[in-house]
């Protein structure tokens, strides 16, 4: 189906710069998330299977590359840009291509900065990431029980993000967790979740689990409706609706009685594609112009046959070009399988 999206809000006003990147449903892309490498030193059950493989370090763009990459796109009118992974933050070096992506914050170019993380190296990075413009970041946490923390990560440690989560917090970040919703794991534990967030000032952001990639586990297990999750929340909280929109796909209450923000993002549940700004790149340089279908433009090939940076501009226009109107993501006894082979931590989330 090609037929025509209204034109929908998608961030905050301003004149768009003659070379915006503009998708054929008159989408503007202005929001570029890079997942710098594939590897993390979490295994958490929902992302990834136990055993992955990763990819030869010989095919990841050098930092240089990804600095150039993001450049382009900066360049192209994109006002955000986030860096996930994998873990961004075991990516070596990490910090010198975030100090060097702020230039663009300095210029006036970028509004924005950020870091999807785990937390694990937060005590480390936190103040050299205020130190070079970051702002916000957000941090996934899934519970606040040591031994669920484990079961859930694999191989975290709770303490260390903890730990982490206060460097963050001291160093004036502000900090989004994100939580994924797992049925019968952390489900009664959301409202406590909750309280905790808002009591330290961040918000939090509840997330469906979503089928991506072979993991070794049925999803159909995982899965759990924010729809049931917003009800029992509902039981315990008043949840007023609130127009605050961060340019994502989370849909916001404000909860009367801790006055903090809770966000859903619902996939599977509700349809968040009509405003989307954004798209994708990998730590090989492939561009996904939408979280939930296969279709990707390679970049790195573009990107090295030349020095000047006509060829991957072309590449950059004809993948967004093909930017598909949305995904179709669907968990039920008859759809057990992944419906996208990739994993999350290929494209970062
Ligand atoms: N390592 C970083 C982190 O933990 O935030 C960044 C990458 S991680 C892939 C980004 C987000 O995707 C995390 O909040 C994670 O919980 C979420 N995620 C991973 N697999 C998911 C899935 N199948 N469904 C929903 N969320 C998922």
């Amino acid at each position: 189906m090609t037929e025509a999206l209204a034109p929908l809000d998608v961030g905050p006003k301003r004149a768009r710069a003659p070379r915006t990147l503009i998708d054929p449903f008159a989408r503007a892309i202005t929001y570029l998330r890079v997942s710098v490498t594939d590897r993390c030193d979490f295994r958490c059950v929902y992302c990834m299977a136990e055993n992955m493989t990763f990819l030869p370090k010989a095919d990841l763009l050098s930092l240089e590359e990804l600095d150039r990459l993001c450049s382009v796109f900066v360049e192209r009118g994109v006002r955000k840009l986030r860096l996930t992974g994998g873990e961004p933050l075991v990516r070596r070096g990490i910090m010198t291509l975030v100090a060097s992506l702020s230039r663009h914050l300095a210029a006036g170019t970028l509004d924005e900065l950020t870091v999807t993380t785990n937390g694990s190296q937060l005590a480390k990075y936190a103040g050299e990431l205020v130190a070079h413009g970051v702002e916000r970041i957000n941090v996934s946490l899934d519970t606040l029980d040591p031994d669920k923390f484990r079961a859930i990560t694999r191989w975290g440690e709770l303490d260390q993000v903890l730990r982490g989560i206060d460097a963050a917090l001291a160093a004036g970040l502000h900090v989004k967790i994100n939580a994924v919703a797992l049925k019968g794991v952390n489900e009664d534990e959301l409202a406590e979740l909750t309280a905790w967030a808002h009591g330290r000032g961040m918000d939090l952001t509840i997330i469906e689990v979503m089928p991506l990639g072979d993991i070794g586990e049925g999803r159909l297990e995982q899965y759990l409706p924010l729809s049931l999750v917003r009800a029992k929340l509902a039981q315990r909280y008043t949840l007023d609706e609130i127009d605050y929109r961060t340019g994502g796909p989370a849909r916001y209450v404000k909860v009367k009685e801790t006055g903090g923000r809770l966000g859903f993002i619902t996939p599977l549940t509700h349809n968040f594609c009509e405003s989307c700004n954004r798209v994708r790149l990998t730590c090989t340089g492939t561009l996904y112009m939408c979280l939930g279908q296969e279709d990707a433009a390679d970049l790195r090939s573009p990107l090295r046959r030349s020095q000047e940076n006509d060829l991957v501009e072309a590449a950059i226009e004809e993948a967004i070009s093909r930017k598909p109107k949305g995904h179709d993501f669907i968990i039920d006894r008859r759809h057990q399988r992944p419906a996208l082979a990739r994993h999350m931590n290929v494209t970062g989330g």
